[in-house]
Parts: C-alpha cells; sequence; structure tokens
C-alpha cells in the first residue's frame, strides 16, 4: 500500500516534470534560483575606503579560484576585516599597488559573501598582473569545523552564475596557481591547495572544473 502512494509521488512529479517541459526553459532552474542556493549576499567595502580606496575600473575576463588558508575565519570574519581594513599588505613598485588586499567574494559552507563590485580590480592574484587587472577573485573559507565540500560546491555554483552573467568561458575559470607572481618564490602559489595535486592542476582541479560546467549548463 504504501510503496503505491510512493509511486503516486513519483508519478506525479514527473507529471510536473512534462508540464514544466512545455516551457522554454527545459529542466533548466533559473539564474535567481541558483543565487538563492549560493546564498549571495552583499557585504560591500565601501567606497574609497581601504581596498577600495583606488577605484580601478575592469571588465571581467577570468575567475581566480583561492582558498583563504586561514583556519579560524568564517566568509563574515573576513568581511569585516576587509572592511575593518584590516588585511594590508607592503605596497610596492611591481607588487601590491594599493597596499590593502581585496577581492570580490569569500564563501564558505552557509554563504558567499560579496566585497567589491566585479567592475572594480582587486588585489587578490598577481599584484600588477592579469590576474588582478582582469579577474574576478573568490576565495573559498576552510575554519576548523566548516564542511569543505559544501564550500566547494557554493563556489561551483557562483563560478557558474558569474560565467553566465559575464559570459566567461569555463577554461577561463582558474585556480591562483594559473597566475605567476613576479618576484614571488615559487611564483606560482599552491592556491587553492585543496583543489591541487602536488601544488599543481590536476585531477582535482579537473573535478571542480566539471563542477562548476555542471551548473552552468543548468542554468538557462
Ligand atoms: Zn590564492
Amino acid at each position: 500500500m504504501r510503496l503505491v502512494v510512493i509511486v503516486g509521488l513519483i508519478a506525479g512529479f514527473a507529471q510536473c516534470s512534462r508540464i514544466d517541459g512545455n516551457t522554454p526553459q527545459a529542466g533548466k532552474v533559473p539564474m535567481s534560483r541558483m543565487i538563492r542556493e549560493v546564498n549571495l549576499k552583499a557585504d560591500l567595502v565601501p567606497r574609497g575606503r581601504h581596498g577600495r580606496k583606488v577605484v580601478r575600473p575592469m571588465k571581467p575576463r577570468y575567475i581566480t579560484i583561492h582558498s583563504t588558508q586561514n583556519y579560524s575565519a568564517d566568509a563574515w570574519q573576513h568581511s569585516k576585516a576587509l572592511k575593518n581594513g584590516a588585511l594590508r599588505a607592503p605596497k610596492r613598485p611591481g607588487g601590491n599597488r594599493i597596499g590593502y588586499l581585496i577581492w570580490h567574494f569569500t564563501v564558505d559552507d552557509r554563504v558567499a559573501l560579496q566585497h567589491l563590485p566585479v567592475y572594480e580590480q582587486g588585489e587578490h592574484a598577481d599584484f600588477n598582473g592579469p590576474g588582478n587587472r582582469l579577474s574576478i577573485g573568490i576565495e573559498m573559507c576552510e575554519h576548523r569545523g566548516s564542511n569543505r565540500s559544501v564550500t566547494i560546491e557554493r563556489t561551483a555554483k557562483l563560478a557558474a552564475v558569474l560565467m553566465k552573467r559575464h559570459d566567461i568561458p569555463l577554461r577561463n575559470v582558474v585556480p591562483h596557481y594559473h597566475w605567476p607572481r613576479r618576484g614571488a618564490s615559487p611564483p606560482n602559489k599552491n592556491c587553492p591547495h585543496f583543489l591541487l595535486d602536488h601544488g599543481r592542476p590536476g585531477k582535482k582541479w579537473r573535478w571542480f572544473l566539471s563542477r562548476v560546467k555542471h551548473h552552468y549548463q543548468r542554468l538557462p
């Protein structure tokens, strides 16, 4: 008897799917729903302060994925540090350009927070190189007790949303490793370390890109 009820539910679901199938966006998830799944919230650094002291326009062409290597701070704590101007970096010619670190999004297992408009350059990748001049920077949190696979999945969805919105191809979704830092040792950073194999993009990175692609293909 119970089995019949379950079968009935599945049949009902299939029926709904067929009805949805008549719409032009068959099998797709609306952008608004994926943004809700990401749990994306704006918590911008005020314009003209700290990491936004100098506003440098950008047309985003890449998405750069990082991990914080900070085992004690979640996304809200990183956002607070950015807003307080706590994340300073030595400003020097050919190095950090503004005296602060700044990036666009921080993701953890609960939320994705935006710190910087995607039309402004950050300081997260390669000093005055193309990683900073052309890419949206996403930091993944890895604080103790957080669920890494949930964080990674949320990051993959956010990357898919940004690809769709800004017409960025999958080949331009890159790890921080992709951007050599002139004068740093090693120039190519082992970041995000938990998605690299022996410090380089390999099987784990390809798996991550497959998750981004999966979510991208869910969008209309
Ligand atoms: Zn990094």
